[in-house]
């Protein structure tokens, strides 16, 4: 069948508004009518080509893995939903590996063949257009389109009841942030939290910091009116480092160090000032996206009196259990993820992109 989908034909490229073909669902797989994408940083890493898809299978390529929608068909040994179903997209894994086999399907062994591979694990492709192969299946969804083939595994059944369109993040960034600070780092009510770079994930851990009952909430970023809306999510204090020193002001406002810190950069320097920023016990996350070799200088006898520095993927979260939960949260009103959501038509993607990359929103996500 036909689906409008935004492709990017080379490198670099601009997103672009097409029409191609996309494959029937095979046994295991689903076929969801996408209402709604959260667009993400990785995407434009894709763009880049800054992450590991093969290099043949690169381009042209529909990208888009935080979708959202409704089960349009569903292969045949799918058991997880029916056509009519509203499913919201995450990422995909192998089910069978030590890491998906105790429950830490974020690790997956396989995590790069099932994401990044330009097309299925298998190599075959979802999409084309006439005799071209469109490379796709990225996060097994490739959402940035009016229909997306992704897995039984990777998509999680949510109540209708809630707005399908705000759904797509849950995926992916905000359920990293929130899952960091909910299942990795897990402070007690009264800790104290310092959330360096507010974007989309670092706004989540601000959330799940109120949830979890935080009472000093310090978010550090270089953007004033990031800083601001930090405090609409709960932030207690914020630091602009452009005007500060970061690890000098938290301690200041901790007096003596934040219990937890969260690296939500991918910026080596500002990874040494959340470590810098914890007592003696505090734990660091790491979520920041480097490209791969990426070093960085630790004060050893630092580190060495007891502080921890853990890196995170996906919220150390498994789908199924943990987007159900948030979605508990938002219900209640104590998990307001919708407010980091700024809406666009699909076909002003290229739009939402800029804005997105010029901290002018935090995140935009495209209605189909
Ligand atoms: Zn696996
Ligand atoms: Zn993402």
């Amino acid at each position: 069948m036909k689906t409008k989908a935004a492709v990017v034909f080379e490198r670099s490229g601009k997103f672009t508004i097409d029409e191609v073909e996309i494959s029937e669902p095979r046994e295991d797989e689903v076929l969801v009518r996408i209402a709604a994408t959260g667009i993400c940083h990785t995407d434009l890493a894709g763009k880049e080509q800054y992450l590991p898809i093969p290099p043949e299978r690169a381009f042209p390529a529909v990208f888009g893995h935080e979708g959202a929608g409704v089960v349009e068909k569903a292969g045949a040994r799918v058991t997880k939903v029916k056509p009519g179903d509203h499913v919201a997209l995450s990422w995909d894994f192998c089910g069978v590996c030590p890491s998906c086999k105790s429950g830490n399907e974020a690790y997956c062994d396989k995590l790069f063949l099932h994401n990044f591979n330009g097309a299925r694990p298998d190599g075959t492709s979802t999409l084309r257009k006439g005799d071209q192969v469109i490379h796709g299946s990225f996060f097994c969804q490739s959402s940035l389109a009016d229909f997306a083939l992704a897995n039984e595994r990777n998509i999680v059944k949510v109540r209708k009841e809630i707005p399908l369109e705000i759904l797509g993040p849950l995926g992916c960034g905000v359920r990293t942030g929130a899952g960091a600070v909910m299942n990795t780092l897990r402070p007690s009510p009264g800790a104290s939290i310092a959330v360096f770079g507010v974007g989309p994930v670092g706004m989540s851990a601000l959330l799940a910091s109120v949830v979890c009952g935080c009472t000093t909430i310090i978010a550090v970023d270089v953007i004033g009116e990031r800083l601001e809306k930090a405090r609409e999510f709960g932030a207690t204090h914020t630091v602009n480092a452009n005007d500060a020193d970061p690890v000098k002001a938290v301690m200041d406002i901790t007096g003596g160090g934040a219990e937890f810190s969260l690296e939500c950069v991918g910026n080596p320097k500002v990874l040494r000032q959340a470590v810098d920023v914890l007592p003696r016990l505090g734990v660091c996350g790491l979520l920041g996206v480097v490209p791969p070799g990426t070093e960085v200088a630790l004060n050893m006898d630092l580190i060495m009196n007891g502080r921890t520095v853990r890196g995170v993927l996906a919220g150390d979260s498994v789908s199924d259990l943990f987007i159900p939960r948030l979605l508990d949260l938002y219900s209640q009103g104590r998990f307001p993820f919708d407010k980091l959501i700024t809406f666009y038509p699909f076909d002003d993607i290229n739009e939402a992109v800029e804005d997105m990359v010029h901290g002018r929103v935090i995140k935009p996500v495209v209605r189909m």
